[in-house]
């Protein structure tokens, strides 16, 4: 089944076709880190979690990029008034990054490469367009990028070049550049930038943000690769900036695809650091809140719809979970012997699956069918009995699902041994007819988000899903 993806490029779906066959190149803009990212950022990296799982799961093999911007005018600031160095500076929100990537059950990028450890490969692309003549030097020390040399400008963005103003008086700390359009490759020292700057055959200063994505991702993936992604604010001008500097450089087309998700937003607004209106993952994690529930939200609305960030929607995407992973329980354990009946329907609703994926990420297609294979087979149950060759085929499937939404795995899951020995008194006082007991008990897990339930098989727990803050 051919795979349909929509290219801001040319603003429509299109066929999607690798440039080598089985193999996938992707870049993706990584977080700044000068803080702990917000959960507006995690609806990007999940909605890129979204697009590599599911590649891999069409059989691709996939090498992804992702740079860890630690150095930039925030950082500098931040740093110095913390009177650190930007390494040391850096060092807690990169941990707290990976850690937060490891919580939402994001799978690994093969490379996370830094900007401050690739400053020779950006000296040595700003170098090439000076060569080239697209780039300039002003006396602060700084080298911009001549977008007047460059006549595809405007094309991932769908600039009208003519609207854009030139030569008008451009702001503070840029004022010596010819155009406004025109932006920094290389940002000349300054006094208060203090320790932070690179000697280097282009002067002495620091990269400027876009040459960073342009230097990193063509040593990592080649001078043109396959596809890139973003949030809709690093069009432009970052990814427009890419293309621009790469493209004059190497004379190659720089990217095919061009995915870019929309925005989570807050009552209306774009979650961000800046407007104030933000949560962080920590700040939910620490009011208890589920980060599988976290993830379910930023995984369950297409990528290309603003997704308004409410706790309701939290408390449904638990319910949703919850039930998931009741069924999947219920498929574990012993069945009758005897022949495979549901393969049908199963192969049904797993092409439903990948039907809907293959169509831009359409998730909500995608989730439906894995709801409709849990009804039909929830439904046959109740007239018939599965067989041991059913159940494993149901959970074969889901865990082909999983392989992708990655929701199904409870995690932590295991007991404390205090809970234990509550599980075992309960069991104790029912034995001796002590319902009372019993009942205190049973409330006293479920305080502590441990749900028991008496089946004929015995009492089985499961950890509550908490979505409310405490
Ligand atoms: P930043 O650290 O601001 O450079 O952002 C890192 C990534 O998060 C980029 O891909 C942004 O496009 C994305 N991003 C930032 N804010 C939001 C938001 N509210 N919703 C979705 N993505 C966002
Ligand atoms: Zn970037």
């Amino acid at each position: 089944m051919s795979t349909f993806f929509y290219n801001t490029m040319t603003r429509r779906k299109e066929e999607f076709r690798p440039i080598s066959s089985g193999r996938i190149k992707m870049y993706t803009c990584g977080p700044t880190v000068y803080n702990f990212a917000h959960i507006g950022n995690f609806r990007a990296y999940i909605f890129e979690d979204l697009l590599r799982r599911y590649l891999k799961f069409k059989g691709y093999q996939v090498t992804q990029v992702m740079n860890i911007t630690d150095v930039d005018d925030k950082i500098i600031r931040d740093a110095n008034k913390s009177g650190t160095s930007i390494t040391e500076f850096t060092k807690a929100y990169r941990d707290a990054f990976f850690e937060d990537l490891d919580i939402l059950g994001i799978e690994r990028a093969e490379y996370y490469p830094a900007a401050t450890e690739h400053i020779s490969e950006m000296v040595q692309l700003v170098q090439s367009l000076l060569e080239k003549g697209v780039a300039y030097r002003t006396e602060d020390g700084s080298i911009y990028f001549k977008v007047s040399e460059y006549p595809d400008y405007g094309k991932l963005a769908h600039l009208n070049i003519e609207e854009m103003r030139r030569g008008s008086r451009v702001q503070n700390d840029e004022y010596e550049k010819e155009e406004i359009r025109d932006f920094a490759l290389w940002k000349g020292w300054k006094e208060e930038d203090r320790s932070v700057y690179w000697d280097t055959e282009i002067g002495k200063g620091r990269p400027g943000w876009h040459i960073e994505c342009s230097a990193m991702s063509m040593k990592y993936l080649g001078h043109h690769f396959d596809i890139h992604t973003g949030g809709v604010d690093n069009i432009f001008p970052h990814h427009e900036n890419e293309i621009a500097q790469s493209e004059a450089a190497t004379g190659e087309k720089f990217v095919n695809y061009w995915l870019h998700c929309e925005h989570l937003m807050v009552e209306g607004d774009k979650m961000s650091k800046s407007a104030g209106n933000f949560y962080r993952l920590r700040e939910l994690l620490d009011k208890g809140i589920d980060a599988t529930a976290i993830r379910y939200v930023l995984l369950s609305t297409h990528y290309r719809q603003k997704l308004n960030f409410t706790f309701d929607k939290l408390k449904a995407a638990a319910k949703s979970i919850t039930r998931l992973r009741d069924f999947k329980k219920s498929l574990s354990g012993e069945f009758k012997s005897g022949s495979l009946q549901l393969n049908d329907s199963v192969e049904k609703y797993l092409t439903e699956f990948e039907a809907a994926l293959d169509d831009d990420l359409n998730i909500s297609g995608a989730l439906g069918a894995v709801f409709s294979l849990m009804h039909e087979i929830n439904s046959y149950r109740q007239d018939n009995e599965l067989t041991n060759q059913d159940a494993a085929a149901v959970l074969k499937s889901l865990a082909k699902v999983d392989s992708i939404l990655n929701v199904l795995t409870e995690k932590e899951a295991e007991l404390a041994d205090d809970e234990k020995r509550l599980i075992d008194a309960r069991a104790n006082a029912r034995k001796e007819r002590n319902w009372a007991e019993a009942d205190r008990i049973r409330d006293e897990l479920l305080n502590r988000g441990i749900v028991l339930e008496d089946t004929p098989k015995g009492t089985v727990w499961k950890r509550k899903i908490a979505t409310k803050q405490q």
